[in-house]
């Protein structure tokens, strides 16, 4: 199965993706994952995508899409992948669908998190990140954590990334790039759209329910 998660910053993407991606046995597949990796390599690709990057330009999309291309040709793609931070822009979309085309292996579902824009920039400005060991907790585990991270003990502190005012200029830009984004796959038929403000457990449920997986409920062993 081959899905594009879409969706406001702290709608869920990519705990959902995460999940979708162990439930299906198919790699959870980061953008910015995919660019930090590459930035560390010394491919050809990565050269010119660090170029960019240095010079603090945008990356074009074209070499994003190469990039993205490179990585679905790794083995553990072979059935299908979960495509999380892109596409970001209907060029983008367009972009990784003609390539997606060309390689025969169309998408089968963009999964669109619905959740209202208060509650996400209320998810976004709660969200800490463990100062040691990386790991990102929302509100609830945020509260019972003591400020202290569960997996490490370090201390739990809000990346500058997360505030209100950041959190909501992302949304902005969202509703201007990628909110078009929603309504291409849309047109395409191929949007499947969920109500985010469940539990975690409720929100994969449906996605399943909606790519006709529903019944694998505990078989793959999580
Ligand atoms: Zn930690």
């Amino acid at each position: 199965m081959r899905l594009v998660m879409l969706g406001l910053p702290g709608a869920g993407k990519g705990t959902q993706g995460e999940l979708l991606g162990r439930r299906l046995a198919i790699p959870r597949i980061s953008t910015g994952d995919m660019f930090r990796a590459v930035l560390r390599s010394e491919t050809a690709l990565g050269r010119q995508v660090k170029e960019y990057v240095e010079r603090g330009e945008l990356v074009p999309d074209h070499l994003t899409v190469a990039l993205v291309e490179e990585r679905l040709n790794q083995a553990d793609a072979g059935r299908g992948f979960v495509l999380d931070g892109f596409p970001r822009t209907v060029p983008q979309a367009r972009a990784l669908d003609e390539k997606l085309r060309q390689i025969g292996r169309p998408l089968d579902a963009a999964v669109f998190i619905h959740v209202p824009e208060e509650e996400a920039v209320r998810r976004v400005s709660a969200r800490r990140v463990c100062e040691q060991c990386g790991a990102t907790y929302g509100q609830a585990q945020v509260e019972q954590s003591g400020g202290r991270c569960p997996a490490c003990g370090g201390p739990l502190v809000q990346r500058p990334d997360d505030s209100e005012e950041t959190a909501r200029r992302r949304l902005q830009v969202y509703l201007s790039q990628t909110r078009p984004v929603v309504d291409y796959y849309k047109e395409r038929g191929i949007l499947v759209e969920v109500d985010g403000q469940q539990p975690i457990p409720d929100v994969l449920e449906d996605i399943l329910r909606a790519l006709g997986q529903q019944g694998n409920a505990g078989v793959s062993g999580g």
